[in-house]
């Protein structure tokens, strides 16, 4: 008797956040008897907070609190130590990151820099905490990058100009809150991008070498609902269901890179970030079509698995193109112009970018395949267009 080809791995999983997912539970706080200490610091980014209502629904709570208000898109190893101080100056006991990936990424910094010496560049790479951060609730308002259930803070290395990663199980935050609600004021752009990014992050999930049978079940789902509920929520950015199912997807793409890590796509994405300012999720998805062509070639079956979940029709004789067809219907029904060409980058570097990520083994850990320098130019230059 023939059996189907399957992937039978040993594996390991560990997510130890609480989750508390309830539309408007920021205005429960009291009743939801969320506390983690006695002083908090809060860390936000400049406006989004205030504009939700998230902030002062904190201080009403927390009415010791200190606040951080300044972490910028993409922040740095500056803003770090910046915000870590003011939490050690006033002697804080947990810390609250509220906002998008941003915010919530510095909290777990502060909330590791608070117990253990700095500098903050000294903690890029794995459990390098020594001592135990301070406990963390983790409030996010963008459904993206799902760093409410995750051990990273990634962060841009002002010395080496690099995003760099702290992974560390100690600085997994203690409770997720996730209000849909605090969504609804995302600006059309935002949740374009944000949701590209957990789409991203799903998808390379499923093709990740630390890919796990667990994972695999809450990518797919992710990836479904994400497919489903973007193009509506395009339309009608005060649609609850659309924004509560977002928000859900979002938090799984988080679950599974906790486990599974991001592939080449995020480590290609972060060259139009850090060069061309492009947001995160928007410079992730430019690679989708070309990593994912790859990827077909050597994961079919995982790659097969996508196709039907995002609506599209898999042909055995050409998985490439049929990720390609799916991921280009997708894109075009949410107006997402998915050359890099269209979003202000240029061609010039691109033979630049090639050679510096393929010396960068770290970016490579754990995605399949094997690339030359010249690959990697031909996947920039397919995501800058298809037709150069
Ligand atoms: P973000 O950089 O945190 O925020 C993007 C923009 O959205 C900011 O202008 C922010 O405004 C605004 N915003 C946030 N919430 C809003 C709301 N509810 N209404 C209106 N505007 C809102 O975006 P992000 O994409 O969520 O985070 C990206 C960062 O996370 C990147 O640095 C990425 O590398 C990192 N990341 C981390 C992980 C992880 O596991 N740790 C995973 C993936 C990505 P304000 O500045 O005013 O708040």
């Amino acid at each position: 008797m023939s059996t189907t080809k399957t992937f039978l791995i040993d594996f390991q999983y560990f997510m130890p956040t609480k989750i508390i997912f309830q539309i408007e539970s920021i205005k429960k706080l009291a009743s939801l008897a969320i506390n983690l200490g006695g002083k908090p610091c809060i860390v936000t980014g400049k406006q989004s907070s205030k504009i939700n209502g998230a902030l002062s629904y904190l201080l009403d709570r927390y009415s010791n609190a200190v606040v951080f208000d300044e972490v910028e898109e993409n922040p740095t190893t500056d803003t770090c130590e910046k915000a870590s101080q003011i939490c050690k100056d006033n002697k804080c006991d947990w810390v609250i990151g509220v906002g998008g990936g941003s915010p919530v990424d510095v909290s777990k910094v502060v909330a590791g820099l608070a117990n253990n010496d700095g500098p903050c560049e000294q903690y890029f790479g794995k459990d390098l905490f020594k001592k135990m951060p301070l406990p963390i609730l983790a409030i996010p308002t963008t459904s993206g990058t799902g760093s409410e259930v995750t051990p990273y803070a990634v962060i841009v290395n002002r010395k080496a100009n690099a995003k760099q990663t702290i992974t560390d199980f100690k600085i997994f935050p203690i409770i997720a809150l996730l209000d849909p609600s605090l969504t609804l004021t995302l600006p059309k752009n935002v949740t374009l991008s944000t949701c590209l990014d957990a789409l991203s992050q799903s998808m390379e999930g499923i093709v990740s070498k630390k890919a796990t049978p667990i994972t695999d079940y809450l990518a797919v789902k992710s990836c479904k609902l994400i497919s489903q509920w973007l193009p509506i929520v395009l339309d009608n950015p005060d649609d609850i269901n659309a924004r509560y199912w977002l928000l859900y997807a979002s938090m799984l793409s988080g679950i599974v890179i906790a486990q599974t890590g991001t592939t080449l796509v995020h480590a290609l994405g972060y060259y139009y970030t850090l060069n061309y300012r492009i947001p995160h999720g928007i410079a992730n998805a430019l690679f989708l079509i070309p990593m994912f062509k790859r990827n077909a070639k050597w994961l079919p079956e995982k790659v097969k698995t996508i196709v039907e979940t995002i609506g599209g029709i898999f042909n055995d004789n050409d998985p490439e193109q049929s990720i390609a067809n799916v991921l280009k219907y997708f894109f075009e029904k949410i107006n997402f112009p998915y050359y890099s060409v269209y979003w202000g980058v240029s061609s010039d570097k691109l033979k630049m970018f090639s050679e510096d990520i393929y010396k960068d083994k770290y970016r490579f850990r754990n995605q399949y395949g094997i690339f030359t320098v010249e690959d990697l130019y031909k996947i920039f230059n397919e995501s800058w267009n298809e037709m150069r």
